[in-house]
């Protein structure tokens, strides 16, 4: 099978399995990245309802250029494209967000992109209306997500990964807006192969900014690993997956401050906002 017809029939069974209707309103997380400029373009294939966003954290130039393809692809197809900046509605860059928050905690960059970036998506999700959050999260990063639960001993996080993550508490009170990985079965140079051959613009090479944590130490081995290894890797989650959604504690908090979804009183993102 042609690698066009390969990933795309990849994506659709995904689709499928989430069951995703064709009306369903969907707002694409752009990152200016491979995977996502592709995500968002095979969507726009298949004819669903779509709006582009991307979150500028205002990282310099390298933030500018992310938000210059995002925008290019949106334009090209034809789809209404949404820039968060950060600075602007939050008060601070990310650069100065991580400056303060080192000060204080161990945190790495990448964890505290990760706690804004989720609390923005949502947010901005329901202000827009859309049913659905889709993210451009490929097989190799859902390898090393499973992987580095199970070396971290605690298996049970990955209940809160696959193709779609609910909250049906969250979802009743309008609070959550549910987010989709359709890339969730494509290999990660399988999605590059895809951009190149479309002839997407997109950018290469990976953020100025992020730093050596234990997933990026672990994604250097998997991207030494043959392709099978990490396909095995996630046919071994979807086998187990049933007994960790049974685990899965889906009680769901709203956050005393921003009223988000929280595991806590205080949502992550607000106890990050208070470190000073
Ligand atoms: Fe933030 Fe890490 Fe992404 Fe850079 S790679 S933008 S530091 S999450
Ligand atoms: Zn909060």
């Amino acid at each position: 099978m042609k690698l066009e017809q390969k990933i795309e029939s990849q994506v659709k069974k995904t689709l499928k399995k989430i069951g995703l209707k064709k009306d369903s309103k969907i707002l694409v997380a752009l990152s200016g990245g491979k995977d996502s400029i592709s995500l968002i373009y095979i969507l726009k294939k298949f004819g669903y309802k779509l709006e582009g966003i991307y979150i500028d954290l205002k990282m310099g130039n390298y933030s500018q250029r992310c938000l210059d393809v995002s925008r290019e692809i949106c334009e090209e197809l034809g789809i209404k494209f949404h820039v968060y900046d950060i600075e602007k509605e939050l008060g601070e860059s990310m650069l100065k967000i991580h400056k303060r928050i080192k000060r204080k905690n161990k945190l790495n960059s990448c964890a505290i992109c990760g706690v804004y970036k989720k609390w923005i998506m949502n947010k901005e999700a329901k202000r827009m209306n859309v049913d659905y959050i889709a993210t451009g999260h490929n097989l190799d990063d859902e390898a090393q997500t499973f992987f580095m639960n199970i070396l971290k001993g605690a298996p049970k996080l990955s209940a809160n990964t696959g193709i779609i993550t609910k909250n049906p508490e969250g979802i009743k009170t309008g609070k959550f807006i549910p987010r989709i990985k359709p890339l969730f079965f494509v290999l990660e140079e399988d999605v590059r192969k895809y951009a190149k051959l479309k002839n997407l613009r997109f950018i290469e090479g990976k953020c100025p900014y992020s730093e050596i944590s234990y997933r990026i130490e672990l994604r250097n081995f998997l991207e030494k690993q043959p392709e099978e290894i990490k396909e095995n890797i996630i046919k071994n989650f979807e086998k187990i997956y049933p007994r960790l959604e049974k685990m899965k504690d889906s009680r769901m908090k709203f956050c005393e401050i921003c009223g988000e979804p929280s595991r806590n009183d205080i949502c992550k993102k607000c106890q990050l906002m208070r470190i000073k």
